[in-house]
């Protein structure tokens, strides 16, 4: 069976309350879309959207790896399960650079994601340096090597690759440069977990909009995007939902 496509969007540290009708109005325009669709907001609002219909499905953007405990200003994914979170990022690079995450914590923490039974949308992706330098399939393949646990299988694990250059930035890899990348993750993922490799939906991230999601999208082993920007609003979202219903 094909691998359904997700679109998925991360608010990072944007969403008051209001931006509850973003999710109500995305809810009105895509009652059954032919993609699955999640939004990870801050923690806030996980429990509020969690509870306003069945399209949007809701993640966190991070979980500590321990299910409780002295942990201050943490969250686990137990605590976003029972907020009605069925998914969280975890190795994000905003994450990886601001708080120092490594490889084994991100994999820690997928793997708290799943004894949470959340799936865990594991991220990874290189430099601009690390690209310029030639080593991007490398860096990648290490990250992939380092945070994807031994149990990860299409149902319980999400590979989003985005590399750190196209966040936020307006710039995008070329869709052969994408290609490249997804059918490598593909090719390391069936030596790690032969059993697991053809089922992981990977995922596309950086500079996502409803404009170039299609040609994305269409490209090899891209079953999907993670959108930060773009995923605010429900005109831009609903726009690659419907790419993501598409393709
Ligand atoms: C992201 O934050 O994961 C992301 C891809 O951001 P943007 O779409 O804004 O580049």
């Amino acid at each position: 069976m094909g691998r359904r496509k997700l679109a998925a969007g991360n608010w990072k540290m944007n969403g008051a309350k209001a931006a509850l009708a973003e999710i109500e109005a995305l809810e009105a325009a895509f009652p059954a879309p032919d993609c699955d669709v999640l939004i990870c907001p801050p923690a806030t609002l996980v429990s509020a959207m969690a509870a306003i219909g069945s399209t949007v499905k809701v993640g966190g953007q991070d979980c500590h790896a321990n299910a409780s405990g002295a942990h201050t200003g943490d969250i686990s994914a137990e605590i976003l399960a029972d907020a009605g979170a069925t998914a969280v990022l975890v190795g994000h690079s905003e994450r990886r650079a601001d708080h120092g995450e490594s490889d084994a914590d991100v994999n820690a923490k997928a793997e708290a994601a799943w004894r949470a039974g959340l799936i865990a949308v594991i991220c990874v992706g290189e430099t601009e340096s690390e690209r310029t330098e030639g080593k991007a399939l490398e860096i990648v393949g290490g990250q992939l090597a380092g945070s994807v646990p031994a149990g990860a299988t299409g149902a319980n694990s999400v590979i989003a690759y985005e590399p750190v250059w196209a966040i936020g930035t307006g710039l995008v890899p070329t869709l052969e440069d994408i290609a490249e990348m997804h059918d490598f993750m593909r090719a390391e993922l069936a030596k790690s977990h032969p059993d697991a490799a053809e089922d992981f939906r990977l995922l596309y991230g950086g500079s996502v909009k409803p404009s170039n999601a299609a040609e994305i999208f269409a490209v090899s082993n891209v079953d999907g995007g993670l959108v930060g920007g773009a995923s605010l609003k429900a005109a831009d979202f609903g726009g690659i939902i419907k790419a993501a219903s598409e393709g």
